[in-house]
C-alpha cells in the first residue's frame, strides 16, 4: 500500500511538473498582422458637437488618428493603416474599386499580411464588399467595416466595430469565408448583406439567409457559410484592367420611357442593366428601345470589329 502510495505521489508529481513546464515554455501568442485600409466614411466623420449624429461630415479624419484612437487594436493584431483614398461612399467610382482591389491582392500576395480591413461609408459597403468578393485573388480574410455614427459622438459605434472587424480579419475562423462586412457585432457575407435602415446601427442584415455568425467576448462565432463562389474561386480577375467599362441602369418605374436608355446608349455605355420589376418584367413600351439598343451596340461593335480588321 505504502509504495503504491509512492508511486502515485511520482506519477502526479511528473504530470503536475509537465504541465507547470509547458505553461512556463509555451510560446508568446503570434499576433496575426492586418492591413486597415482606409477609404472614409461615417467611422472617419466629424460632427460639430458630441450630440450631432445627422448632418455632419463624413471622410475627415486621417488612418493613422483613425487606428490610433482605438489602442487596443495593437493587443489583438500587428496592425498598419494605410489610406487608400478619402471619400463619403456614395461618391464611389469603378475606379476606386479597382484602386482598392488591386491594392488588397498585391497587399495579400505578401506573406507579411494576413488579413485586410476595409474601413468604409455605410451608404456603399455592400456594393463594395460584393465587388470584393468577386475580385479579390486570395483566401485571407477581408473584412469591411464602416460605423453609422461619426468618430465625434456619444456612443460612437466605430471604435468597437474597428476592433471586432481587426480580430475577424486575423482569425482563422474567417478564412475562405468570402470578403465579410462586420457592425455592430455581427458578421454578414459582403455578397448577401444589406443597408436595411438610414440611420440605426444595428442596420446590415441579410435577408432570408441570415448573419453568418456574430463576434463575441474577442472571437468570431460562424454558424454558416455561403456555399457561393467567392475571392480566389470566381472567374473574375481585375489585375489586367486599369478602367471598367461603363454599364448603366434602367429602372423601371409607372410610367417610364426610353429618355434615360437613350441618353446612355449616347454617351456610348458598354452595358444597360434593366432593372424591371417582379421577375424582371419588362414595360411594353421598353421592348423596341432596349431591342434597338442592343443592335445598334452589336452592328458598331461589328463595325470597329471589321475597321480594325
Ligand atoms: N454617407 C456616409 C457614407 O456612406 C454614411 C456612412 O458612412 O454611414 O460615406
Amino acid at each position: 500500500m505504502a509504495s503504491k502510495f509512492v508511486v502515485l505521489c511520482a506519477a502526479l508529481a511528473t504530470f503536475a511538473h509537465v504541465s507547470f513546464a509547458s505553461a512556463e515554455e509555451a510560446a508568446p501568442v503570434k499576433l496575426a498582422n492586418v492591413v486597415i485600409l482606409c477609404t472614409g466614411g461615417t467611422i472617419a466623420g466629424t460632427g460639430a458637437a458630441t450630440t450631432t449624429t445627422v448632418g455632419y461630415t463624413a471622410a475627415k479624419i486621417g488612418c493613422n488618428t483613425l487606428v490610433d484612437s482605438v489602442p487596443e487594436l495593437k493587443k489583438v493584431a500587428n496592425v498598419h493603416g494605410e489610406q487608400v483614398y478619402q471619400i463619403a461612399s456614395e461618391s464611389i467610382t469603378n475606379d476606386n474599386w479597382l484602386t482598392l482591389s488591386k491594392r488588397i491582392n498585391q497587399l495579400l500576395a505578401q506573406d507579411d499580411a494576413d488579413g485586410i480591413v476595409v474601413t468604409h461609408g455605410t451608404d456603399t459597403i455592400e456594393e463594395t464588399a460584393y465587388f470584393l468578393d468577386l475580385t479579390v485573388k486570395s483566401k485571407k480574410p477581408v473584412v469591411v467595416v464602416g460605423a453609422m455614427r461619426p468618430a465625434t459622438a456619444i456612443s460612437a459605434d466605430g471604435p468597437i466595430n474597428l476592433y471586432n472587424a481587426v480580430i475577424l480579419a486575423g482569425s482563422k475562423e474567417a478564412v475562405g469565408k468570402g470578403v465579410l462586412v462586420c457592425l455592430n457585432d455581427e458578421i454578414n457575407a459582403g455578397r448577401e448583406v444589406t443597408k436595411t435602415n438610414t440611420s440605426t446601427a444595428d442596420t446590415f442584415r441579410t435577408p432570408d439567409l441570415g448573419m453568418l455568425g456574430y463576434m463575441q467576448d474577442n472571437k468570431p462565432h460562424f454558424y454558416r457559410a455561403s456555399t457561393r463562389l467567392n475571392t480566389a474561386d470566381t472567374e473574375f480577375d481585375v489585375s489586367g484592367l486599369d478602367k471598367l467599362p461603363q454599364v448603366d441602369i434602367v429602372y423601371a418605374y409607372g410610367n417610364y420611357n426610353s429618355i434615360a436608355l437613350d441618353a446612355f446608349v449616347k454617351a456610348g455605355a458598354k452595358g444597360i442593366v434593366h432593372a424591371g420589376p417582379g421577375d424582371g418584367s419588362v414595360g411594353a413600351q421598353m421592348v423596341k428601345p432596349l431591342q434597338d439598343a442592343r443592335a445598334a451596340y452589336w452592328s458598331s461593335s461589328a463595325q470597329r470589329g471589321s475597321a480594325r480588321a
